[in-house]
């Protein structure tokens, strides 16, 4: 199964996306991740999209294309890939249709996280992440068994430079009016699956496991 996990910034994309990536044995393709280990890399890649990050900004599409497409070419992605925060922009879109004809491969659904924006920012300033390994917890809303300890391989939790309330609200703009036209996209491909991400994170879970079970028996 080739899909494709969609929502403004904080929807639990990510969250979904580890246990998702588990129960279906996809690997996880993450930008944000990718980008955030080519920062800590230092690589002149990584130095160019801090730029962007650290406004809260996108990364320009080419930059995101290239990186995308090469990890889409590895072996371990023939048999699917769950796409985490990718495509963002309607190019991406279009030039992700591209990768996956020249790939051969073809993508079976386009699912959409929604959270209301109040809801999203209190996720964002309250989210930690596993420095060691990328796993995400909240402070309230799922924090780690040991304070600021991560719960899978005892590496320190850090709050990202861009979940900060400025970067947050212009991330959400941002949102609004580049990522979103996307949805009308893989609706009219009748790709597009949207869920309530409000829920708690297991009923969430539940809910897309079901409906990707679905598609998998198709
Ligand atoms: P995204 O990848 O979409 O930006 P994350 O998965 O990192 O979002 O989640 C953002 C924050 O919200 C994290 O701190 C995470 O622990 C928390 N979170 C995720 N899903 C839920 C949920 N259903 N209810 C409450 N908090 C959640
Ligand atoms: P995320 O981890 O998905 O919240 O992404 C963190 C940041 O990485 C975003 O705010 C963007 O600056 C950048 N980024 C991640 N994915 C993309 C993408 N598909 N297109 C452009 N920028 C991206």
């Amino acid at each position: 199964m080739h899909i494709i996990l969609m929502g403004p910034p904080g929807a639990g994309k990510g969250t979904q996306a580890e246990k998702l990536a588990k129960e279906f044995a996809l690997p996880h393709i993450s930008t944000g991740e990718m980008f955030r280990n080519a920062v800590k890399e230092g690589t002149e890649m990584g130095k160019k999209a801090k730029e962007y990050m650290d406004k809260g900004g996108l990364v320009p599409d080419e930059i995101v294309v290239g990186i995308v497409k090469e990890r889409l070419s590895k072996p371990d992605c023939t048999g699917g890939v769950l796409l985490d925060g990718f495509p963002r922009t309607l190019e991406q879109a279009e030039a992700l249709d591209e990768v996956f004809e020249e790939l051969k491969m073809k993508i079976d659904a386009a699912v959409s996280v929604d959270v209301e924006a109040e809801e999203l920012i209190n996720r964002l300033t309250g989210r930690r992440v596993c420095r060691n390994c990328g796993a995400t917890y909240h402070m309230k809303f799922n924090p780690s068994k040991v304070r600021n300890i991560c719960d899978h391989c005892s590496g320190e939790l850090y709050q990202r430079s861009d979940d900060t309330i400025d970067t947050v609200k212009e991330r959400l703009i941002i949102y609004n009016s580049q990522t979103l036209p996307i949805i009308e996209y893989y609706k009219r491909k009748g790709l597009f699956a949207g869920f309530d991400g409000s829920r708690p994170i297991n009923e969430v879970f539940t809910d897309i496991s079901a409906y990707l079970q679905k598609i998998q028996e198709k």
